[in-house]
């Protein structure tokens, strides 16, 4: 199922991290830092159409929080980059 292989690169893409190869053992994928290559994690490819997605926006906050990510804070940094949430403290027109 290349298409889930393909959905898992695009929505890891957004955060900074790269597939790498699939590991020998089977359907897992290394997830490895977009920018300095270390490896940040696995991800399984038996997801649904969608999911990986879900997966990523779900973790963003954490990714932004430097939370989760590779120690060189690029993923820290391209989530906040992104971050889809208004700020509490952002100034909203039409209040004084
Ligand atoms: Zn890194």
């Amino acid at each position: 199922m290349t298409s889930i292989v393909e959905e898992i690169r695009a929505a890891y893409a957004t955060v900074g991290i790269r597939l790498a190869d699939p590991a020998a053992y089977g359907t897992y994928y290394r997830l490895l830092c977009a920018r300095c290559g270390q490896m940040v994690g696995n991800v399984g490819d038996r997801l649904l159409p969608g999911q990986a997605r879900e997966l990523v926006d779900g973790q963003l906050a954490l990714y932004a929080a430097g939370l989760l990510g590779c120690p060189c804070g690029h993923q820290r940094d391209v989530a906040r980059s992104l971050d889809p949430a208004p700020r509490p403290d952002a100034p909203q027109a039409g209040t004084r």
